[in-house]
């Protein structure tokens, strides 16, 4: 069953989010990064677009939704002002500590919503130290991912490009300026960096986005508009739902 309402810890009151906990036994963390996004969308771009879809994952598993850094792990990006990167043992043990507060308080579940690529070795440390310490189960979704697979006819995951610009643009829609998107790095050197450092077999770890686009983000705009936006929202949305569900019954993890 579907529970529409708020499920936002920052924005709900103590009697709802402990009514949420004890029903559902389930946390959810939101994951992005502080970071430049080219000329046309904000350096909180990945918060605000984990964030958009966040709200309504929490909405339908009725979990709380916890309020989490803005910053993610991002060294990568720091050559450019605008970006803040957190070390990975600051990101771990936030998240483990976040965690361990709501572990406190009954969750049984946890899941961890990332849109930023450079947080998942802390994400995937950090969920295995909590379920070694406590009596806890923790799903990753990596939405950003999903998206792409959703969208692979209509567009790449790139940096700062459509598949950003379209949570951004449901959610906070005057941040978006796309008129300004008029120095994208080349598209076919960039798109094969991406490959080899998104590869699973052997891989490079990336040092500095200008190794993948000189100009920091890469990328084609043109499907970018506000149905287009609604609907990717609510597509990679659904897609989480289902999968983390899925997974929950596998588990046996239905409480
Ligand atoms: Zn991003």
């Amino acid at each position: 069953m579907a529970h529409q309402e708020n499920h936002y810890l920052l924005e709900i009151t103590q009697p709802e989010a402990e009514t949420i906990l004890k029903r559902s036994r389930l946390a959810i963390i939101p994951t992005g990064s502080v970071e430049q996004h080219g000329p046309h969308l904000p350096c909180g771009t990945d918060h605000y677009a984990i964030m958009v879809i966040a709200r309504r994952v929490a909405a339908e598993l009725d979990g709380l939704l916890l309020p989490f850094s803005h910053a993610g792990v991002t060294p990568f990006h720091s050559s450019f002002a605008g970006t803040l990167t957190l070390r990975q043992e600051t990101y771990i043990n936030l998240l483990m500590d976040v965690a361990a507060s709501v572990i406190k308080h009954g969750a049984k579940r946890i899941l961890i919503l990332n849109w930023h690529e450079g947080n998942t070795a802390s994400i995937n440390y950090a969920a295995s130290q909590l379920q070694q310490q406590y009596d806890v189960r923790c799903v990753v979704a990596q939405a950003c991912y999903i998206a792409a697979q959703l969208y692979q006819d209509e567009a790449e995951l790139t940096h700062a490009g459509a598949l950003e610009a379209l949570p951004v643009l449901a959610y906070r829609p005057e941040l978006v300026k796309l008129e300004r998107a008029n120095n994208p790095s080349p598209y076919e050197a960039a798109k094969e960096m991406d490959a080899l450092r998104r590869s699973k077999t052997v891989y490079p770890l990336l040092v500095d986005i200008r190794q993948i686009a000189p100009t920091g983000w890469y990328g084609d705009l043109k499907i970018v508009n506000m149905n287009k936006a609604q609907e990717m929202v609510e597509r990679v949305s659904k897609e989480i739902v289902k999968a983390v569900k899925e997974i929950f019954k596998r588990l046996d993890l239905d409480i």
